[in-house]
């Protein structure tokens, strides 16, 4: 039977662990935490395409709650755009989400090791042949066949790989969201309209901060792109004063949450796969690259990996066969990101004024904002918002410099090698890391 080992038990790594198992393979979860403490203590946006896609069967209702009407403020809370109500949408608490997940890979046989903080990779050759973690204070090593990295956005073993593999050690600031999250009490139970209010820009600083009121709680998360730095206490406090100015139903109990993250905000790395090596979730740099989503990406590709690995015959876990997963995740799902990763790069460089001004001119709209549906950017928009951004003289060079990649995008993915060859691939990845 071919061993499998997971590094992290991300929502990627536990979806690939599960197809692994139920098709036969041998597959081990290493995590650092504990099974009862893994997660955050707040509640995620998810929907039923996610488990349909991944092949686990839907949660049932008592483990979710529905999703509510979301929608867009710009920084002087004079526009308000509101995002059609996705009916499939529901909100499941990340602990009871991970708990499903495990519980699900437990059933077909996924063993888990918890407490093992892995400090790396074991190599055979140019092979990637284990992992290398720490156990009750004892340096251990286990061997398997492959290696599924879901170890999150710092990922030992990435970090590890030597640079010959040709694998992004790590993510630079602009590629880095800086988050806090936290659930005050609802003193009166009031709910706004729509419940879940994204602030662009909020309070100036560059980044979303949201409000999503519910009867009893009201949960506040405030993120700063981290090009413009580290998330300061003071900003933090000056958002939730803003909030708590215009909505007096925020009260000062904390009831749930209260902890700070970050979250790679990118398109997709650009290699992906080595031999007996693949990445998957954060620490492959899945999330939508302007509002840091990740768990349905990471879920999609755990499933586009295990399916490929399994319908392999021989040399499963050769980065010949590896590649065909990263093809396919590019070309179905990474691709329409890179258009929303050049956005963000783009909106780091503006101020709030021009934020406000997109706003106000409709040149951001609902469409553009309703990020789950994918972003059709085409080079006649790229003129409009040159034609109506010259106002915001200063904002052109970004513009044209962030910009000018969009209409390149296509033509990069219809280069994209779909047999793997070392020359191809890495002359791809050069292509792909310029957009
Ligand atoms: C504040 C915040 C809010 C978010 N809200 C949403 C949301 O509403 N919707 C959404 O889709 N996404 C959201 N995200 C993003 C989402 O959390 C990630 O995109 C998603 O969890 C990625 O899953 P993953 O598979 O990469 O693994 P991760 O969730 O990153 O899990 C990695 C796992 O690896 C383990 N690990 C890490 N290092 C080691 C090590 N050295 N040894 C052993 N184990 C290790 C970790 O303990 C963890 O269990 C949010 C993130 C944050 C921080």
């Amino acid at each position: 039977m071919k061993k499998i080992i997971v590094a992290g038990a991300g929502h990627g790594g536990l979806t690939a662990a599960y197809n692994l198992s139920k098709n036969g393979f041998d597959v081990t979860v290493f995590e650092k935490g504990d099974r009862e403490g893994l997660g955050y203590d707040w509640h995620d946006a998810l929907n039923y395409d996610a488990f349909d896609y991944a092949g686990i069967e839907r949660p049932d209702r008592s483990l979710i709650r529905d999703g509510v009407q979301s929608g867009f403020e710009n920084p002087s809370a004079n526009v308000k755009l509101v995002i059609p109500y996705d009916p499939t949408g529901f909100m499941m608490d990340r602990r009871v989400l991970l708990k499903y997940l495990i519980d699900n890979a437990e059933k077909v046989g996924v063993k888990f090791q918890f407490g093992c903080e892995i400090t790396g990779a074991v190599f055979d050759g140019l092979s990637v042949a284990g992992i290398k973690y720490v156990k009750d204070g004892e340096a251990m090593e286990k061997r398997a066949d492959m290696v599924i990295d879901a170890c999150g956005m710092y990922s030992p073993v990435r970090q590890s790989l030597p640079p010959c593999f040709n694998i992004k050690e790590g993510f630079e600031a602009k590629e880095t969201f800086h988050v806090y999250r936290v659930y005050f009490e609802n003193i009166t139970g009031e709910i706004l309209n729509p419940p879940y209010l994204i602030s662009l820009f909020h309070m100036g600083k560059p980044g979303i901060d949201w409000v999503l009121t519910e009867e009893d709680s009201v949960d506040i998360l405030v993120g700063k792109f981290g090009t413009a730095g580290a998330l300061t206490e003071e900003e933090i406090e000056a958002a939730i004063a803003d909030y708590r100015e215009r909505y007096p139903f925020i009260g000062e109990k904390i009831v749930r949450g209260g902890a700070a993250g970050e979250i790679p905000l990118s398109k997709m790395l650009p290699l992906l796969v080595a031999d007996g090596y693949a990445l998957v979730g954060d620490s492959a740099g899945m999330t939508i690259p302007l509002n840091g989503s990740g768990i349905v990406l990471s879920m999609q590709a755990g499933k586009i990996l295990a399916d490929k690995i399994i319908s392999c015959d021989a040399d499963a876990f050769s980065i010949e066969n590896l590649w065909n997963y990263q093809y396919e995740y590019f070309q179905t799902l990474g691709k329409d990101l890179v258009m929303i990763d050049i956005l963000k790069n783009f909106f780091t460089h503006c101020k709030k004024k021009d934020i406000d001004y997109f706003l106000e001119k409709k040149i951001l709209t609902e469409e553009m904002l309703d990020f789950g549906k994918g972003i059709n950017i085409t080079p006649q928009f790229i003129l409009h918002i040159i034609a109506v951004g010259m106002p915001l003289i200063g904002l052109v060079p970004p513009l044209v410099n962030n910009l000018k990649s969009i209409p390149s995008i296509d033509s990069v993915a219809a280069q994209m090698p779909e047999e793997y060859s070392k020359e191809a691939v890495s002359e791809w990845v050069e292509k792909y890391s310029r957009l």
